[in-house]
Protein backbone atom coordinates (compact mmCIF):
# COMPACT_ATOMS: atom_id res chain seq x y z
CA UNK A 1 0.00 0.00 0.00
CA UNK A 2 1.42 3.53 -0.90
CA UNK A 3 1.41 6.04 1.35
CA UNK A 4 -0.58 9.43 1.23
CA UNK A 5 0.31 12.74 1.84
CA UNK A 6 -1.98 15.01 4.06
CA UNK A 7 -3.45 17.05 1.18
CA UNK A 8 -5.08 13.39 -0.52
CA UNK A 9 -5.79 12.26 2.82
CA UNK A 10 -8.30 15.33 3.14
CA UNK A 11 -9.36 15.30 -0.29
CA UNK A 12 -10.67 11.40 0.69
CA UNK A 13 -12.47 12.58 3.30
CA UNK A 14 -13.86 15.51 1.96
CA UNK A 15 -15.23 13.02 -1.09
CA UNK A 16 -16.90 10.65 1.54
CA UNK A 17 -18.52 12.93 4.38
CA UNK A 18 -21.66 12.62 2.55
CA UNK A 19 -21.07 9.09 0.34
CA UNK A 20 -22.48 5.28 1.77
CA UNK A 21 -20.15 3.34 3.28
CA UNK A 22 -19.28 0.65 0.59
CA UNK A 23 -18.32 4.24 -1.40
CA UNK A 24 -15.65 5.32 1.34
CA UNK A 25 -14.72 2.00 0.89
CA UNK A 26 -13.84 2.21 -2.59
CA UNK A 27 -12.27 5.79 -1.96
CA UNK A 28 -9.93 4.82 0.93
CA UNK A 29 -8.71 1.60 -1.21
CA UNK A 30 -8.81 3.27 -4.39
CA UNK A 31 -5.89 6.06 -3.38
CA UNK A 32 -4.07 3.37 -0.97
CA UNK A 33 -4.31 0.40 -3.47
CA UNK A 34 -4.19 2.35 -6.83
CA UNK A 35 -2.99 -1.12 -8.93
CA UNK A 36 -6.12 -2.68 -7.56
CA UNK A 37 -8.50 -0.10 -8.28
CA UNK A 38 -10.32 -1.92 -11.27
CA UNK A 39 -10.88 -4.74 -9.48
CA UNK A 40 -12.20 -3.85 -5.56
CA UNK A 41 -15.47 -2.83 -6.62
CA UNK A 42 -16.06 -6.36 -8.61
CA UNK A 43 -14.31 -8.65 -5.81
CA UNK A 44 -16.56 -10.61 -2.97
CA UNK A 45 -16.89 -8.18 0.09
CA UNK A 46 -14.52 -9.86 2.37
CA UNK A 47 -11.33 -9.04 -0.04
CA UNK A 48 -12.42 -5.44 0.75
CA UNK A 49 -13.05 -6.11 4.45
CA UNK A 50 -9.40 -7.77 4.69
CA UNK A 51 -8.04 -4.77 3.02
CA UNK A 52 -9.70 -2.49 4.85
CA UNK A 53 -7.93 -4.56 8.53
CA UNK A 54 -4.66 -4.32 6.75
CA UNK A 55 -4.87 -0.42 6.07
CA UNK A 56 -5.90 0.29 9.50
CA UNK A 57 -2.81 -1.91 10.87
CA UNK A 58 -0.60 0.24 8.38
CA UNK A 59 -2.36 3.71 9.72
CA UNK A 60 -3.10 3.38 13.32
CA UNK A 61 -2.08 -0.17 14.29
CA UNK A 62 -2.52 -3.84 14.27
CA UNK A 63 -5.06 -3.22 17.31
CA UNK A 64 -8.72 -2.61 17.08
CA UNK A 65 -10.01 -1.08 20.89
CA UNK A 66 -13.92 -1.37 20.99
CA UNK A 67 -16.38 0.49 23.15
CA UNK A 68 -19.53 -1.53 23.02
CA UNK A 69 -22.86 -2.16 25.72
CA UNK A 70 -24.03 -4.99 27.09
CA UNK A 71 -27.17 -6.07 25.83
CA UNK A 72 -28.85 -7.17 29.14
CA UNK A 73 -27.57 -4.95 31.83
CA UNK A 74 -26.13 -1.86 29.55
CA UNK A 75 -22.54 -1.65 31.25
CA UNK A 76 -20.02 0.06 28.78
CA UNK A 77 -17.49 -2.74 27.58
CA UNK A 78 -14.58 -1.39 26.89
CA UNK A 79 -12.33 -4.42 24.50
CA UNK A 80 -9.35 -4.97 22.02
CA UNK A 81 -8.86 -7.53 19.21
CA UNK A 82 -5.86 -7.93 16.98
CA UNK A 83 -6.11 -7.69 13.75
CA UNK A 84 -3.67 -10.77 12.47
CA UNK A 85 -6.01 -13.06 14.80
CA UNK A 86 -9.27 -11.62 12.47
CA UNK A 87 -7.24 -12.62 9.20
CA UNK A 88 -6.09 -15.56 9.88
CA UNK A 89 -9.77 -16.61 11.21
CA UNK A 90 -10.99 -16.77 7.14
CA UNK A 91 -9.92 -16.94 3.64
CA UNK A 92 -10.39 -14.88 1.03
CA UNK A 93 -12.50 -16.53 -1.33
CA UNK A 94 -12.17 -16.45 -4.95
CA UNK A 95 -12.18 -12.94 -6.21
CA UNK A 96 -12.63 -13.57 -10.26
CA UNK A 97 -14.62 -11.32 -11.14
CA UNK A 98 -18.66 -12.74 -11.72
CA UNK A 99 -17.48 -16.23 -10.56
CA UNK A 100 -20.64 -18.20 -9.88
CA UNK A 101 -20.50 -21.16 -7.23
CA UNK A 102 -23.52 -23.90 -7.17
CA UNK A 103 -25.32 -24.91 -4.39
CA UNK A 104 -27.78 -27.21 -3.66
CA UNK A 105 -30.60 -27.02 -1.19
CA UNK A 106 -33.04 -30.30 -1.15
CA UNK A 107 -34.02 -30.23 -4.49
CA UNK A 108 -33.15 -26.56 -5.73
CA UNK A 109 -29.84 -25.99 -7.41
CA UNK A 110 -28.63 -22.07 -7.06
CA UNK A 111 -26.11 -21.02 -9.40
CA UNK A 112 -24.70 -17.31 -8.19
CA UNK A 113 -22.22 -15.13 -7.20
CA UNK A 114 -20.61 -13.59 -3.88
CA UNK A 115 -22.20 -10.15 -3.26
CA UNK A 116 -19.41 -7.16 -4.23
CA UNK A 117 -19.39 -3.39 -4.01
CA UNK A 118 -21.06 -2.89 -7.53
CA UNK A 119 -24.51 -4.73 -6.22
CA UNK A 120 -24.18 -2.74 -2.47
CA UNK A 121 -24.20 0.59 -4.61
CA UNK A 122 -26.87 -0.76 -6.80
CA UNK A 123 -29.45 -0.92 -3.75
CA UNK A 124 -28.19 1.89 -1.86
CA UNK A 125 -31.32 3.80 -2.08
CA UNK A 126 -33.35 1.32 -1.23
CA UNK A 127 -34.22 -0.62 2.11
CA UNK A 128 -35.56 -3.90 3.78
CA UNK A 129 -37.27 -6.01 1.90
CA UNK A 130 -37.01 -4.42 -1.15
CA UNK A 131 -33.34 -3.87 -0.74
CA UNK A 132 -32.40 -7.82 0.08
CA UNK A 133 -34.82 -8.89 -3.07
CA UNK A 134 -33.17 -6.94 -5.41
CA UNK A 135 -30.14 -8.20 -4.08
CA UNK A 136 -30.64 -11.74 -4.38
CA UNK A 137 -31.69 -10.87 -7.74
CA UNK A 138 -28.52 -9.83 -8.49
CA UNK A 139 -26.66 -12.42 -7.11
CA UNK A 140 -28.80 -15.58 -8.43
CA UNK A 141 -27.58 -16.42 -12.29
CA UNK A 142 -29.92 -19.20 -12.55
CA UNK A 143 -32.53 -21.51 -10.13
CA UNK A 144 -33.76 -25.20 -11.13
CA UNK A 145 -35.71 -27.48 -9.33
CA UNK A 146 -36.27 -31.30 -10.32
CA UNK A 147 -34.25 -30.61 -12.96
CA UNK A 148 -36.56 -27.65 -14.22
CA UNK A 149 -35.67 -24.11 -14.72
CA UNK A 150 -38.08 -22.09 -12.11
CA UNK A 151 -38.26 -18.44 -11.33
CA UNK A 152 -37.14 -16.65 -8.17
CA UNK A 153 -40.22 -15.96 -7.12
CA UNK A 154 -40.79 -19.66 -6.59
CA UNK A 155 -37.83 -20.54 -4.83
CA UNK A 156 -38.63 -21.39 -1.25
CA UNK A 157 -38.22 -19.26 1.63
CA UNK A 158 -36.00 -22.27 3.16
CA UNK A 159 -33.60 -22.46 -0.38
CA UNK A 160 -32.91 -18.56 0.11
CA UNK A 161 -31.92 -18.22 3.79
CA UNK A 162 -30.19 -21.62 3.14
CA UNK A 163 -28.12 -19.79 0.53
CA UNK A 164 -27.44 -16.27 2.45
CA UNK A 165 -25.84 -18.97 5.25
CA UNK A 166 -23.84 -20.30 2.52
CA UNK A 167 -22.39 -17.22 1.17
CA UNK A 168 -22.17 -15.85 4.84
CA UNK A 169 -19.76 -19.51 5.42
CA UNK A 170 -17.99 -18.65 1.96
CA UNK A 171 -17.08 -15.21 2.71
CA UNK A 172 -16.71 -15.14 6.57
CA UNK A 173 -14.93 -11.40 6.41
CA UNK A 174 -18.06 -9.91 4.52
CA UNK A 175 -19.52 -9.96 7.95
CA UNK A 176 -17.28 -9.60 11.23
CA UNK A 177 -18.86 -10.12 14.33
CA UNK A 178 -17.11 -10.04 17.68
CA UNK A 179 -17.33 -12.45 20.34
CA UNK A 180 -17.70 -10.10 23.48
CA UNK A 181 -18.64 -11.09 27.19
CA UNK A 182 -19.88 -8.58 30.04
CA UNK A 183 -17.46 -8.46 33.15
CA UNK A 184 -20.17 -7.42 34.81
CA UNK A 185 -23.08 -9.82 34.38
CA UNK A 186 -20.95 -12.67 32.26
CA UNK A 187 -23.38 -12.10 29.21
CA UNK A 188 -22.08 -13.42 25.92
CA UNK A 189 -23.00 -11.57 22.52
CA UNK A 190 -22.35 -10.96 19.08
CA UNK A 191 -21.10 -7.39 18.01
CA UNK A 192 -21.32 -6.90 14.21
CA UNK A 193 -17.88 -5.09 12.88
CA UNK A 194 -18.46 -2.73 10.52
CA UNK A 195 -14.71 -2.05 9.82
CA UNK A 196 -15.40 0.60 7.32
CA UNK A 197 -17.46 2.72 9.75
CA UNK A 198 -14.55 2.21 12.43
CA UNK A 199 -11.79 3.35 9.98
CA UNK A 200 -13.49 5.94 8.54
CA UNK A 201 -14.22 7.29 12.13
CA UNK A 202 -10.13 7.30 13.05
CA UNK A 203 -9.64 8.92 9.54
CA UNK A 204 -11.94 11.40 10.30
CA UNK A 205 -10.23 12.53 13.68
CA UNK A 206 -6.94 12.34 11.98
CA UNK A 207 -8.51 14.54 9.05
CA UNK A 208 -9.31 16.82 12.04
CA UNK A 209 -6.11 17.38 13.60
CA UNK A 210 -4.79 18.20 10.71
CA UNK A 211 -7.08 20.67 9.83
CA UNK A 212 -6.23 22.04 13.53
CA UNK A 213 -2.48 22.25 12.65
CA UNK A 214 -3.31 24.12 9.39
CA UNK A 215 -5.75 26.52 11.09
CA UNK A 216 -2.85 27.20 14.11
CA UNK A 217 -0.11 27.45 11.64
CA UNK A 218 -2.13 29.66 9.28
CA UNK A 219 -3.01 32.39 12.33
CA UNK A 220 0.86 32.71 13.30
CA UNK A 221 2.89 32.76 10.49
CA UNK A 222 0.31 33.45 8.13
CA UNK A 223 0.93 30.60 5.46
CA UNK A 224 -1.16 29.19 3.36
CA UNK A 225 -3.10 25.87 3.40
CA UNK A 226 -0.96 24.37 0.36
CA UNK A 227 2.34 25.62 2.20
CA UNK A 228 1.66 23.94 5.31
CA UNK A 229 0.13 20.83 3.69
CA UNK A 230 3.57 20.87 2.12
CA UNK A 231 5.38 20.52 5.63
CA UNK A 232 5.71 17.21 6.21
CA UNK A 233 4.60 16.11 9.33
CA UNK A 234 7.29 16.09 11.98
CA UNK A 235 7.75 19.81 10.67
CA UNK A 236 4.46 20.69 11.65
CA UNK A 237 4.88 19.00 14.79
CA UNK A 238 8.39 21.11 15.68
CA UNK A 239 6.22 24.68 14.65
CA UNK A 240 3.30 23.71 16.67
CA UNK A 241 6.30 23.13 19.44
CA UNK A 242 7.38 26.14 18.98
CA UNK A 243 4.47 27.67 19.69
CA UNK A 244 3.89 26.44 22.72
CA UNK A 245 6.74 27.98 24.46
ZN1 LIG B 1 -23.85 -7.10 31.39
Amino acid sequence: MRLLSAAELLDIWDAGRTASPCRCSLLLLSAFLPEEREILANMPLGGLNARLLQLRTQLFGPTLNCLASCPACNAPIETAFGIEGLLNHATEPISEENFIHSFTHDDCTIDFRLPTAVDLLAIVDKSGIKAERELVERLIDKSVRNGESIPLHDLPEEALEALERQITEMDPLAHIELNLTCPDCGSDWLEVLHVIDFLWLEIGNLAKRILFEIARLASAFGWSEREILALTPERRRSYLELLEL
